[in-house]
């Protein structure tokens, strides 16, 4: 089974076409009891910043790092409505944007996963020599960064879950496919997925409202 990582069309918040960013606030450094490092909490509070002019689209630019898209009310209904499990939302506020003109912004939800995880297999992906810390995941020996990640399947609880993330290897927000399946038959815009280890693969995006469909290999 795959995952993909999920994020906005326009997800770099330097992108020139810049709808809205969120920003997830306070991105908390915490103290790790065990390897006593610093390691990244993020907090369940977002804001975004508008620019005026700007189609507010279903997935809405954020900057990177957070592990949280933000969408809109669509995507959220087109989540309920199909019964996919394993997310959180929360409402996003608008910031500097004049009252008049927040009154008729429509909302956007920080959308993420429910505290459900999964692991690489370290051996499979070239780190059977690395050791991490258990508590907070950084790598304990030298950091090195991954050229292919491949999962250990049976970490992932499939029947429990739609939305996954995954340790060590950054914050993101993965989902099976289903969601992609979703974001096609509700047509949403402006969302982006990619294979779990793109980032290090380069691998391109999924075509989700291409003509021709499924993709070639698409189970
Ligand atoms: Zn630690």
């Amino acid at each position: 089974m795959d995952i993909y990582e999920v994020s906005s069309e326009t997800a770099s918040p330097y992108f020139p076409v810049i709808h809205g960013v969120l920003i997830v606030e306070p991105i908390e450094q915490q103290m790790c009891s065990t390897c006593q490092r610093p390691f990244e909490v993020v907090g369940e509070c977002a804001t975004w910043y508008y620019k005026q002019g700007k189609r507010i689209r279903d997935f809405v630019s954020h900057s990177d790092m957070t592990g949280l898209a933000c969408v809109t009310q669509r995507v959220i209904d087109g989540l309920t409505k199909h019964g996919i499990k394993g997310w959180k939302a929360y409402e996003a506020e608008p910031r500097e944007v004049p009252r008049l003109l927040k009154l008729r912004l429509p909302k956007l939800f920080a959308l993420g996963v429910d505290n459900h995880w999964g692991k690489p297999d370290l051996e499979a992906s070239g780190f059977g020599d690395s050791t991490f810390c258990p508590e907070c995941h950084k790598f304990t020996s030298e950091y090195r960064r991954p050229e292919r990640v491949v999962l250990d399947e049976s970490s992932f609880d499939w029947d429990a879950s739609d939305f996954f993330s995954f340790r060590p290897f950054g914050h993101s927000v993965f989902v099976t496919k289903r969601v992609i399946e979703i974001a096609r038959t509700e047509r949403w815009t402006n969302a982006m997925f990619t294979k779990h280890d793109a980032r290090y693969a380069g691998g391109r995006p999924i075509d989700y409202l291409a003509k021709d469909w499924p993709p070639p290999d698409w189970d």
